[in-house]
Parts: C-alpha cells; structure tokens; sequence
C-alpha cells in the first residue's frame, strides 16, 4: 500500500476505530487495546477463553442499502450471540472490515452503531484490520466462561426436554418484508420486524443463569430445525417438537397464515434466540428467570435415543418438512 492510501487508512482507524468503548476500569480484561501489533487481554482465573468469528457479507447477510449504523449493531449482536450460546460472557473483540471506498458519512453512522452496541455489551474494539473491497464486516469476539462451565452442544440427554427463549420466525418474516416478498403496511408492525432482524438481543444476562441448568445450548441463527438438529446429532440423540408449542409473536400470527408462521418459526433463520435441552425438573426455575428476565421461555420438546429432528402437529402427526437450513454452499 502506498503512503498516500495507508495514511488514509490509519486515519480512518483513528477517527472511526480507536475509541470504541475505550477499557475503563481495572477489572477490564484489556491490557493492550487498538494501536500495536496485537490487542492484550488478560483472562480472569479460573476461566477459558471463548472465541468466535462471524463474516457478514453486503447483499448476502444485510441489503446494500441498510443504514450503517444497523448494520453495525447486528454485526456485534450476531457475534455476541454465539459467545451467550456457550454461556460466555464477552471481553473484547476484533472487526476486520472491508471497504469499496472511503464514505465519511457511511463511516460515522457505522462507527456510532458500532459504539451503542459494544457499550450496550460492555465489550471494547481492542483490534482488526482494515481493507479495500465489497463491503463484508468480520467480527472476532472473545468471552470468558468459568473452567468447564460452558454450555456446549453435546451435551443433552434423553428424557430433557427442549427450550427456546423469545419468539421465533420473526427475522426471516423481517427479511422477507426488507425484499418485498411480505407486505407490511401497518408501521408499527414494520417497526417491530424492522428491529427483530437489525437490532436482535444476543441473551448473555440470561446464559448465565442457564449454565447451571442446561445440558446443551446452541442459537439459533440457521433456523430451528437446522441448529436443533445441530445439537441433537452433536448429544447422539433424536429431538421430537410440537408446533403448537412454538413461541409465535403476535406481529407473526397478525401477518402470516398459521401454517405459514409456523414454517417461518421451523426454518427462518436469523432470530439469535438460545435453544437449549434441559432436565424436565427444572421447568420451575426457568419460569422464574423467564419472570426474571420479561423473556419467554418455552418448552417445545425433548431429546430421546435416536436421531434427527421430528416436529408433530396439533394431532401428533408428523410434520414433513424438506429444507432445513439456510446453507452456503
Ligand atoms: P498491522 O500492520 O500490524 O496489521 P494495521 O496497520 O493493520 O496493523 O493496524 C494498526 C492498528 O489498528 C492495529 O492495532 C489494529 O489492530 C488496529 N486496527 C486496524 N483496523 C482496525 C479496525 N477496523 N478496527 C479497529 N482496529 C483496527
Ligand atoms: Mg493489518
């Protein structure tokens, strides 16, 4: 790179990057943030490191046209996700970003976004790298978890019953009303939908307390089925859920069919809720963090010996369902 374009880069390090929630206290893991050749962080005893990395790509995880700022807040929300699924708690991360050109304007909204969600986490920017190319948006965040307290997904077994907190289905009915395939005329639904696909809650407060309780958690991020699957096949087991008991929001049951709202629940991606097994004598205790939390937390089936995932209907026959996921290649 010549000098004239890394100046430009450093620059646009120092104005939009360096400051993103700056380590404030001395019970900050970050020794060494943004400006050397590597960010420190130390990790508090008796604790692993929980790592992560999500690429989001323009036009293939957010439209070219949404607003930097969104973009920004989903990025860290999506990251966070993944750390509140092992029950990690988050300590800093890393952004590589790259840019098709240098907007000043593009770059503020971003870099606000960016510091309201990294506050909002209590997680500082402590690195990354910047390049020039399509627009695409790495995070790297890094958690702690107390020594062998993380809630992987292998860990189920049969006779616990599944969970899932919020609702489901409501990202992907987002996205299809972003791309014109769902109709939304009443603004406050589009509101709502608007804010369940940019600006979804990564459930960190409420992995804590499930440490203690799940046997395996994962989020879900591919759709039900498909992360679901996920954890069942990681445990060995078969998981069998019931769509009358999927959480539906109201929004959800307002625009879509039945039969619909429950496909959407079933393969949607994108709605970074904790799905996760559960011993049945536990349903008390999840009611009160439920309470706890202002968070449903739905029981929508249970684990077995076997494999696969079944989903029944209202009069227990089997719902036949070709696509899982949402798969890259
Ligand atoms: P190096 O040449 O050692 O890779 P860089 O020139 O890429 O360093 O980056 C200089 C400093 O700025 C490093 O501390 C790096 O972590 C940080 N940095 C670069 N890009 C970003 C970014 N997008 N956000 C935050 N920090 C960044
Ligand atoms: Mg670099």
């Amino acid at each position: 790179m010549n000098d004239r374009q890394s100046l430009t880069e450093f620059e646009i390090i120092r104005r939009y990057f360096s400051t993103i929630l700056p380590p404030e206290n001395d019970s900050c893991a970050v020794a060494l943030g943004v400006g050397d050749d590597c960010a420190l962080l130390a990790v508090p005893d008796a604790h692993q490191l929980a790592i992560s990395i999500d690429t989001l790509v323009v036009d293939r995880h957010f439209p070219a046209a949404a607003k930097p700022a969104d973009i920004a807040r989903r990025a860290v929300a999506v990251s966070v996700s993944d750390l509140a699924a092992m029950g990690a708690r988050p300590l800093a991360f890393t952004m590589a970003l790259s840019l098709p050109e240098v907007d000043a304007e593009w770059l503020a909204d971003f870099s606000a976004g960016l510091r309201q969600a990294a506050g909002y986490y209590q997680m500082p920017l402590v690195g990354g790298d910047t390049t020039r190319g399509p627009l695409t948006i790495t995070l790297q965040v890094h958690g702690s978890v107390p020594s062998g307290q993380a809630m992987q997904r292998d860990g189920a077994s049969a006779g616990d019953s599944i969970f899932v907190t919020g609702s489901l289905g409501d990202a992907a009915a987002a996205l299809a009303m972003l791309q014109q395939r769902l109709p939304v005329v009443d603004p406050q639904q589009q509101c709502y939908l608007q804010q369940r696909f940019y600006a979804p809650e990564a459930r960190v407060a409420l992995a804590q307390r499930l440490r203690s309780v799940a046997s395996a958690a994962i989020d879900v991020s591919d759709g039900l089925l498909a992360d679901l699957g996920h954890l069942s096949r990681a445990s060995g087991l078969a998981a069998t859920i019931k769509s009358e008991q999927l959480p539906l929001s109201k929004v959800l049951q307002q625009l879509l069919a039945k039969e619909q709202a429950i496909s959407y629940a079933l393969s949607g991606g994108d709605d970074y809720e904790l799905c996760f097994s559960a011993a049945p004598q536990y349903r008390a205790r999840l009611a009160s963090y439920a309470s706890e939390f202002d968070l449903p937390i739905t029981e929508i089936g249970s684990l077995a010996e076997g494999e696969g995932v079944i989903c029944l209907d209202h009069s227990g026959r089997r719902l036949e369902r070709g696509g899982s996921g949402y798969q890259h290649f």
